[in-house]
């Protein structure tokens, strides 16, 4: 059994933000990672939008996030947590390998993407994209096409048209009166689409698809899969919104006093590296 003043569950860039916060006030502090320091910063080739880089990858902004938890002393432990309880005064938080208490624990789990089951995950970086808030840039006055499910892809088909010369929105559902409604003339919205195959010798090339029965390919710079984002929450006595994201007040508490949610676990509009940093640092400095 290990205790620690705080708790850190996920060792992303929200969860090691908040843990240069909470030690540097002199808490005892530990990160409980269940793969690698980092999350899903470390999937990313190029980053151009985190203050003071103007272009950087993923690993290497991770390892300099790992270096300075590192040299704070801050404990990193490799465990996977299973369950918690954390309704008390004292948290218990029970690992596979371990169990952790504290009086203070902060979430940071981060999320994971729906995707396609396909093979997109051999094209993430070389043209396939699961965030548009992060690579539009990428692909400026170049065309696009965009996952969707039932709209799903809606606001960042709009997003796409302000940066990329054309939008095809490949819905698996009917989208006919979604495609009256936007008149954006940039954005073309076909139903009844699945999406079969990507297809590209190093880099995306296009996409292998049936629309309405009939088997088509299409081309273009680049796929954005835009079919919804699910929180990793394994935290039932906590308040989520009704996709289960965490709730929190602006000190990044949650319903649970002594339990706080940072990144992109909590509810919120922009999930970037920047705004887990933000939430990061307030709970390290609450918690
Ligand atoms: C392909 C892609 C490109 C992106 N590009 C950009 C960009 O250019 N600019 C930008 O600002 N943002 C970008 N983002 C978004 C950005 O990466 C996220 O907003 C940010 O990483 C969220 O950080 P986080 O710490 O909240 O969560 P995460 O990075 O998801 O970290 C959560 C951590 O918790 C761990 N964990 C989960 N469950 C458990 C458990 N039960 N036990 C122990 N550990 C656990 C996970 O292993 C993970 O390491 C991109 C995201 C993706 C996927």
């Amino acid at each position: 059994m290990k205790k620690f003043d705080v708790l850190i569950i996920g060792g992303g860039v929200a969860g090691m933000t908040a843990a240069i916060y909470a030690k540097r006030r002199g808490r005892s502090v530990c990160i409980i990672e269940k793969f690698a320091l980092g999350g899903q910063v470390l999937s990313i080739e190029k980053i151009e939008n985190f203050p003071s880089q103007k272009l950087i990858d993923g690993i290497s902004l991770c390892n300099m996030f790992a270096g300075q938890v590192k040299a704070l002393g801050v404990e990193v432990v490799f465990d996977d947590i299973l369950t918690c309880q954390l309704s008390g005064e004292e948290k218990v938080v029970v690992g596979k390998k371990e169990k952790y208490l504290s009086s203070s624990v902060i979430i940071a789990t981060g999320l994971s993407y729906v995707g396609l089951g396909i093979n997109e995950n051999d094209y993430l970086g070389k043209g396939v994209s699961f965030c548009a808030v992060c690579d539009a840039n990428f692909y400026r006055n170049k065309p696009v096409l965009v996952a969707s499910k039932n709209g799903s892809a809606l606001a960042d088909a709009k997003l796409l048209s302000g940066v990329c010369s054309k939008v095809t929105v490949l819905d698996s559902g009917d989208v006919s009166v979604l495609a009256k409604v936007v008149e954006n003339p940039k954005i073309k919205f076909v139903s009844n689409v699945q999406i079969k195959n990507i297809f590209g010798k190093d880099n995306f090339d296009g996409v292998e698809m049936v629309c309405d029965g009939e088997a088509k390919k299409i081309k273009a710079a680049a796929l954005f899969v835009c079919l919804g984002k699910k929180p990793i929450n394994i935290f039932d006595e906590i308040k989520t919104d009704k996709n289960g994201f965490i709730l929190t007040d602006e000190n990044m508490q949650t319903s649970v006093p002594g339990v706080f949610a940072v990144g992109d676990v909590r509810a919120k509009t922009l999930k970037q590296i920047v705004t887990a940093c933000a939430d990061g640092a307030i709970a390290g400095q609450n918690a």
